[in-house]
């Protein structure tokens, strides 16, 4: 069966990815079904987007009662799921207006536009510039690649964007070098995810706060994978007590519904006036409808701060498993958004663990990451660790 759906696949489909040979047809929590009935425990969750685990009931419900009511009327109206998102997001975080669209990309585009636009209204039209980091991930637009500081994501498709520059992350002497009278935004992920689970400094964030603060430039956090409480914190910027004056989120937001959201302090966010930016699908009732109840579910049921405990005692048990095996170099991370580095390329592992019935994912080569679902039980978590024990 799955032999078909592949073959097919390979002719129909653009080539854009390398996919592993399962075809997946349904999920409860944290396992999944491929189509001939077998297993597996997921530990890479859509790439950290299903944070509930999937068909979670809760969702599925408002899902179908949202699909009886209403999917879509454009932005040229107000809808009642849209507000109340906006309205949970702007009071439990430091925004005070949100901008619905359908992808971290996109939110990252409206992030980048937000800048510069915000100096244009100021009458600083040369102020354009944003500095960006090495090894950073912010998606896959022209924009958003333009951003990235990754040469194998921007291979092919130059020239890019004028007006990026990259510095080394987590160097805040870099930073003040490259600082000018024309840049206009410093965008980063707190903790780079793609790039492979590596987490700012506390002092370097502060650092970059006090640097922006002093020249006037916005700090823009992508917080497409570490926010939704991914990190064991609501948002990842929690951890290190300062705040960003732009913030893009994504991925977790509807546990798998296609939704991006830009935030902003007022100051900011007065940049954007009609006319300024616009989605047709951005904040659709069918899929904030979807993110409300995600929000609701992670706050009440405490999954957040389950999270931060549950993680300290997977990176524990990744840490006992460094100690046994000389080719892992290094264990990172915080949350449920966890490293294991190797000496050796990871996907030969990442295929014995898909044998055994355990679903991981290789970043850069050499970098396992570990993404589950947030409502990832400990025996799964000791499964894996039994399951990586035996195959290094
Ligand atoms: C996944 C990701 C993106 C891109 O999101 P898409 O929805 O694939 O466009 C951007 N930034 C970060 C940090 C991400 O992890």
């Amino acid at each position: 069966m799955s032999q078909n759906i592949m073959e097919r696949a390979d002719k129909v489909l653009a080539a854009t990815y390398k996919r592993f040979p399962i075809v997946f047809t349904r999920g409860k929590a944290a396992t999944l079904w491929d189509i001939e009935g077998c297993a597996y425990t997921d530990f890479v969750a859509g790439i950290a987007v299903c944070n509930l685990g999937h068909a979670h009931p809760r969702i599925s419900e408002a899902l179908a009662m949202q699909a009886d009511a209403l999917f879509h009327v454009s932005n040229l109206y107000y809808t009642v799921p849209q507000v109340e998102l906006a309205s949970w997001l702007v009071e439990n975080s430091f925004a005070d207006r949100v901008f619905f669209c359908n992808s971290g990309a996109e939110a990252n585009e409206a992030a980048i536009k937000l800048a510069r636009r915000y100096f244009y209204e100021k009458g600083e039209n040369r102020r354009f510039k944003i500095i960006a980091m090495e090894k950073s991930f912010h998606g896959r637009t022209m924009a958003a690649l333009s951003a990235t500081g990754q040469e194998k994501i921007r291979q092919g498709f130059e020239p890019v964007l004028e007006g990026f520059d990259f510095v080394l992350f987590n160097d805040i002497k870099a930073l003040q070098k490259k600082i000018d009278p024309s840049t206009c935004a410093v965008l980063m992920e707190p903790v780079q995810g793609e790039g492979g689970v590596r987490c700012a400094d506390f002092k370097y964030l502060e650092a970059v706060r006090k640097i922006c603060d002093k020249t006037g430039t916005l700090l823009i956090f992508d917080e497409i994978q570490t926010g939704i409480g991914r990190t064991g914190k609501f948002f990842a910027y929690e951890h290190f007590g300062i705040e960003p004056d732009i913030m893009t989120l994504a991925k977790a937001l509807a546990n798998g519904l296609p939704i991006g959201a830009m935030l902003a302090k007022e100051d900011v966010a007065a940049a954007f006036g009609p006319g300024s930016h616009a989605s047709t699908f951005g904040g659709s009732p069918i899929v904030t409808a979807a993110a409300i109840e995600v929000i609701k579910e992670l706050t009440e049921k405490k999954i957040v701060e389950r999270c931060l405990s549950l993680g300290e005692y997977f990176k524990e048990r990744l840490l006992w498993l460094k100690n046994r095996h000389e080719i892992i170099l290094d264990v990172r991370g915080i949350g449920l958004l966890l490293g294991m580095k190797l000496s050796i390329r990871g996907e030969s592992i990442v295929k014995a663990c898909m044998e055994k019935g355990f679903l991981i994912n290789c970043i850069q080569d050499d970098i396992l990451r570990f993404i589950p679902p947030l409502i990832i039980e400990k025996i799964e978590i000791d499964a894996l660790i039994k399951c990586l024990d035996e195959i290094l």
